[in-house]
């Protein structure tokens, strides 16, 4: 029978056993659609990315035989949304089947399953073939448990998939976490390597997305587009990663530098949301590189790495699918403070800020401590309203997709959740920052002051956090001893905490 098939824009594998023979009976069909443009304000490179990604795909597709309708944004026959245009495309082919795989997010895995109430045709949906777990693993794995915990998750993933263990199921290395050697400041040791970029001229796009009044923010280099849109890319990438990257990545993998952005990262997460390539992939290539170093490579680079893709990108994901939709309207701070304006311009004086935003602003990128521990840090020591942050990630990173997005940001990093994902809340003072980074060389705070003129607003931000959540936070086991360094705090310090708070966040644009 005559069938149709939807491919979302973050459905790119090329391996999925759809695309495995031709049939001149199956029609797919790829839409770029304003729907999906404004759901939040995205970052420019994001749109871009998307686009370019899609569109390269389909004409892979076209290649290798298939039939392919693909709807660009001005396309005349656009309707703009999925349904519409699915319904047309329906009645004009004749088709008697629609099929689908299974979305990551929740949002269109509601809207997909309401068209298919509404279509008159039968209607399938498919795995991705993409994730290592399905949808329900997490829950199922920690049912019965009062908390989920990722490291026994992630034990269990390593176990069951045999990486990184010996025959008797035992973590080489004899640990299965080496977190500890993951806190290194950057030393000047490990040469420094540019990430892997490539230089696609985008300008159609762009003037795509001006001349339809797409609304955007960030910046873009039109004519030396660098992330990776295309599964021969994003192989370069991972090969560039595994040679020269690897062997530092977890030593330095929470470190900081104002002149390099990316360190040891990856750079792999774009190419890996959108599935141009899947994490099996990236796992095997990772220890066959680690296998043919014979020992050159510390163990504690490698599992860091392997940790981060079994381990934290699924269980964020089973997270996602276990307590979607409640979890996003979790507050549990009840915090509703404004997000700052410097969010969109970068124009912000904290050293540590300034290069985080702005490193996100021109790159739609910024690697996890930065995520966390910098920006994601700061709205939480401020009382953003967490659904505001949720949408400035949601629309700057180029690998935000909410299903990995809002677990770590409403989750790990704003603690909205009140410890779904973790146990307690990541907050830090200028001391973190400044023993992880160079950002505090320079900066016009001083971040050894807790108060006092031109002190660093994190310090006096991270005192009365604590002080002023103490009903909501004094009794997790986790925080307990900071309760015991207030108590012991004279009431003049922290009432001159709490005022020189008040007053930055008073004066919150102008930080
Ligand atoms: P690397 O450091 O090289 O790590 C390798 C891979 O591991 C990544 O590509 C990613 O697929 C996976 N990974 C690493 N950390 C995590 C994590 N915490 N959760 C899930 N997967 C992880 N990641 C996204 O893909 N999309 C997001 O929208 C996103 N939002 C985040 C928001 C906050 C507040 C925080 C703290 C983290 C967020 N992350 C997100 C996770 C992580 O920061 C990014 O995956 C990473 O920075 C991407 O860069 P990379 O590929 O160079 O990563």
């Amino acid at each position: 029978s005559k069938t149709l098939r939807l491919i979302l824009g973050d459905q790119l594998n090329i391996n999925h056993s759809w695309f495995k023979e031709n049939n001149a009976n199956i029609t797919y069909l790829m839409v770029e659609v304003n729907q999906e443009q404004e759901y939040v304000k995205h970052h420019i490179q994001k749109i871009v990315g998307f686009f370019i990604a899609m569109r390269s795909f389909a004409d892979n597709l076209n290649e290798l035989g298939h039939q392919v309708v693909y709807l660009k944004l001005d396309d005349l026959y656009n309707k703009q949304s999925f349904e519409a245009n699915i319904k047309q495309l329906i009645k004009k082919l004749k088709i008697q089947k629609f099929e689908y795989q299974l979305p990551d997010e929740y949002r269109l895995d509601v809207q997909l399953k309401e068209i298919c109430e509404n279509l008159e045709i039968a209607t399938k949906s498919f795995d991705t073939e993409h994730f290592f777990t399905k949808r329900e693993d997490v829950l199922a794995f920690f049912s019965g448990k009062r908390q989920y915990l990722m490291e026994n998750f992630y034990r269990d993933m390593r176990k069951k998939h045999k990486i990184l263990v010996d025959e008797d199921l035992k973590p080489i290395g004899e640990k299965w976490n080496f977190d500890h050697e993951n806190r290194k400041k950057y030393d000047g040791k490990a040469p420094l390597k540019f990430p892997l970029t490539f230089k696609k001229d985008v300008s159609e796009i762009v003037k795509l997305l001006n001349d339809n009044g797409i609304k955007y923010f960030g910046t873009i280099n039109e004519k030396a587009f660098g992330h990776p849109t295309t599964r021969g890319e994003a192989l370069k990438v991972l090969t560039y990663f595994c040679k020269e990257l690897l062997p530092n990545f977890g030593k330095y993998e929470d470190a900081m530098l104002k002149e390099h952005h990316t360190l040891f990262h990856s750079c792999l997460s774009f190419a890996l949301n959108i599935k141009l390539i899947s994490p099996k992939e990236v796992v095997t290539e990772v220890l066959k590189t680690y296998k043919q170093s014979e020992n050159t490579i510390d163990i504690a680079n490698v599992e860091g790495f392997i940790r981060q893709v079994i381990g934290w990108r699924e269980y964020m994901r089973g997270i996602y699918w276990a307590e979607m939709p409640s979890f996003a309207d979790t507050n549990f701070f009840n915090y509703k403070a404004a997000l700052p304006t410097w969010f969109w311009d970068g124009k912000v004086k904290m050293n540590c800020l300034n290069h985080c935003i702005n490193n996100s602003l021109n790159n739609a990128y910024a690697h996890h401590i930065q995520r966390l521990m910098v920006i994601g840090n700061f709205t939480l020591l401020a009382g953003i309203n967490p659904t505001e942050v949720d949408e400035w990630y949601l629309g700057v990173y180029i690998d935000a997709m909410e299903w990995v997005q809002i677990t770590n940001t409403h989750g790990m990093s704003q603690f909205a959740d009140g410890g779904i994902v973790g146990s307690k809340p990541y907050v830090a003072s200028a001391n973190y920052i400044n023993k992880m980074s160079n950002y505090c060389e320079g900066c016009s705070y001083k971040k050894d002051l807790r108060y006092g003129d031109n002190s660093c607003p994190l310090n006096s931000l991270y005192w009365n956090f604590y002080i002023e959540n103490e009903h909501l936070l004094a009794k997790n086991p986790r925080i307990g001893m900071m309760y015991q360094l207030i108590k012991k705090m004279e009431a003049p310090e922290k009432e001159a905490i709490k005022k020189l708070a008040n007053f930055y966040l008073n004066n919150i644009n102008k930080l």
